[in-house]
């Protein structure tokens, strides 16, 4: 087994690397996952693909990933028709960045679930597309979004402070043509292995304070990234967002 912690994260991987870099993430939540005691099929590895070019992602898709996430509409965009025209395996993908109004329509056409929720009026926005689309053919059910949650309180950070989440998610929930199936967090952006774990079990606390109060569609806990993944692993995490590991750091700006 060879892990992510064997590899040079500081390094950019050839596209022929990119394999054994997703396999290695594998191992690596293989064994994460049999430490917290859970199963293996509980935790989904999302590619977070912001700014790299759709060979990279394509490569990626054929060593096994099944779910990508986009923060930049614009670039999920681009690397969706990209994958498309180039007959790429099928997946899913998540946006993960936060959605500006005037982004949200082309996000709900390229993308399965918005994971950034974190305002009603956004919600509002994303039920009324989705209104729109089923009224065109478009789409046949509601559309699947994720609220985030700023979970170690970061000025920062984008999401929804945690003591707010109950209430907008029962506004959310009263929205038709959308579905909440989870909450999404980036946690506490530290060392601090204590802090990190606090953030990740105030967003778990939270999704099951939800399903108490009847929202039983939130499932997900999507939190845990390339240096954490293990402690949310640790901590419920259903979906890890990761990027540096497989694609190495990211091409700046
Ligand atoms: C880039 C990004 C990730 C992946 O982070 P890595 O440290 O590269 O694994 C996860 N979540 C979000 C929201 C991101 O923007």
């Amino acid at each position: 087994m060879v892990t992510i912690s064997e590899q040079n994260l500081e390094v950019i991987p050839s596209l022929a690397e990119i394999p054994g870099r997703y396999h290695a993430l594998e191992d690596t939540v293989a064994a994460a996952v049999q430490k917290a005691g859970r199963q293996r099929a509980e935790v989904r590895i999302e590619l977070a693909a912001k700014y790299q070019a759709p060979e990279r992602v394509h490569t990626a898709l054929l060593a096994g990933a099944t779910l990508l996430g986009h923060n930049i509409i614009q670039q999920l965009e681009e690397s969706e028709k990209e994958l498309a025209a180039a007959a790429a395996p099928a997946h899913r993908t998540h946006v993960i960045g936060h959605v500006q109004r005037n982004k949200a329509r082309r996000a709900v056409e390229y993308a399965q679930c918005i994971e950034t929720v974190d305002t009603l009026k956004l919600a509002k926005r994303l039920n009324e597309l989705q209104e729109e689309r089923i009224e065109t053919g478009a789409a046949a059910g509601a559309y699947d979004v994720m609220l985030q949650v700023n979970s170690s309180g970061a000025e920062s950070q984008y999401g929804i402070a945690p003591e707010a989440t109950l209430d907008i998610a029962g506004e959310v929930a009263q929205l038709p043509h959308l579905r909440i199936i989870g909450l999404m967090t980036i946690g506490a952006h530290t060392t601090d292995t204590a802090d990190i774990a606090h953030s990740f079990q105030v967003t778990r606390e939270l999704r099951d304070a939800l399903q108490k109060a009847g929202v039983s569609s939130t499932t997900e806990l999507s939190m845990g990234m390339t240096h954490d993944l293990e402690i949310a692993i640790a901590e419920g995490s259903t979906i890890i967002r990761v990027g540096t590991a497989v694609f190495g750091p990211r091409p700046r700006q």
